[in-house]
């Protein structure tokens, strides 16, 4: 898998560790490690980061679900504004980028601007989704990984990768180590959401699946030592 160019998506739950909200300021020291370990290869890095610590618009069923949604797009933008910080601390150069105005707080995205930072070397996040309500950031990880021509996705889950059934309710769930973006597509399988699966099969952007938890699963997931799931396009 060609590797220049990364889209390393973190789950919010993920940033969480065993508190499963807010943050784990070890967890997310931990992933700046891994970073600046990937960027010292010489590989160029985005990063996408979930709400699901702080809040889920889709779950919140009494209320306008575009101003829930709008609530989660702010959650993945603090998500960002942390880690960006915490990235720095270890010597990382970080820009945060957003769809919408954030005043000073973030730059507006713009996909020259970003491609030009991440061939100097800067780290970017965007935060904030796409921007629009009724998507995920699954979907602006998909999206973002096309404009900036990422060569694959490396999503750090909660879960260590795919299985045929969920591992915490059938101890005998099968891993798989490779599967095919379509197969997500055709079975509906919960892995990412379906619209993002779609427009990363139809745009040939391949993902690679691991647990964040796992040692040095980062790091291990650029130098040929990944034991998560590669989905293939
Ligand atoms: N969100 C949105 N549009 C986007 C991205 C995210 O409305 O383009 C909102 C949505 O409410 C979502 C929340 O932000 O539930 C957190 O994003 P994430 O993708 O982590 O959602 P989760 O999968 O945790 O529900």
């Amino acid at each position: 898998m060609k590797m220049d160019r990364i889209m390393l998506k973190l789950s919010g739950e993920a940033l969480a560790g065993d508190k499963k909200t807010g943050f784990s300021a070890d967890v997310v020291k931990d992933v700046a490690r891994q970073v600046k370990a990937v960027h010292d290869k010489g590989i160029q890095i985005a990063v996408v980061i979930g709400g699901g610590n702080f809040w889920r618009g889709r779950t919140s069923d009494d209320m306008d679900r575009v101003k829930a949604d709008q609530i989660g797009m702010l959650a993945t933008i603090m998500n960002c504004i942390y880690t960006a910080d915490t990235f720095r601390s270890v010597g990382l150069k970080c820009h945060v980028m957003t769809p919408f105005l954030c005043g000073s707080i973030t730059e507006l995205f713009d996909r020259d601007k970003a491609i030009g930072y991440l061939e100097a070397g800067d780290v970017v996040f965007f935060a904030g989704g796409t921007g629009h309500p009724y998507f995920s950031t699954d979907m602006g990880m998909v999206l973002f990984s096309i404009e900036i021509n990422a060569d694959v996705i490396l999503a750090a889950k909660s879960i260590d990768g795919v299985y045929d059934s969920d591992p915490e309710e059938n101890p005998d769930a099968k891993k798989f180590d490779k599967m095919k973006m379509q197969d997500i597509v055709d079975k509906q399988l919960k892995v990412i959401d379906l619209s993002a699966a779609v427009l990363a099969n139809d745009n040939k952007m391949p993902m690679m699946l691991f647990g964040l938890n796992k040692e040095d699963s980062i790091v291990k997931t650029v130098s040929g030592e990944f034991t998560g799931t590669t989905i293939t396009v």
